[in-house]
């Protein structure tokens, strides 16, 4: 399983991890960016590629 986490202090709510997620994991509300259904993390790393903020980690648990 995969632990995707981001860094509130770091993330702009610019949503291209929740745009590029292929599994829905991520999501947003009007406040900011979560990690809503980690359970369904692949562990592609899209997200942290996209990020322009280096906001994201994915951890292998
Ligand atoms: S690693 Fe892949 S599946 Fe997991 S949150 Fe990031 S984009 Fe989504
Ligand atoms: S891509 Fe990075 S900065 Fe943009 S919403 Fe996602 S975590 Fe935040």
């Amino acid at each position: 399983m995969y632990l995707p986490k981001i860094d509130e202090e770091k993330c702009k709510q610019c949503g291209e991890c929740v745009d590029v997620c292929p599994a829905d994991v991520l999501g947003s509300d009007d406040e900011k960016t979560n990690v809503v259904n980690p359970a369904d993390c692949l562990g592609c790393e899209s997200c942290i590629s996209v990020c322009p903020e280096e906001a994201i980690t994915v951890e292998e648990i």
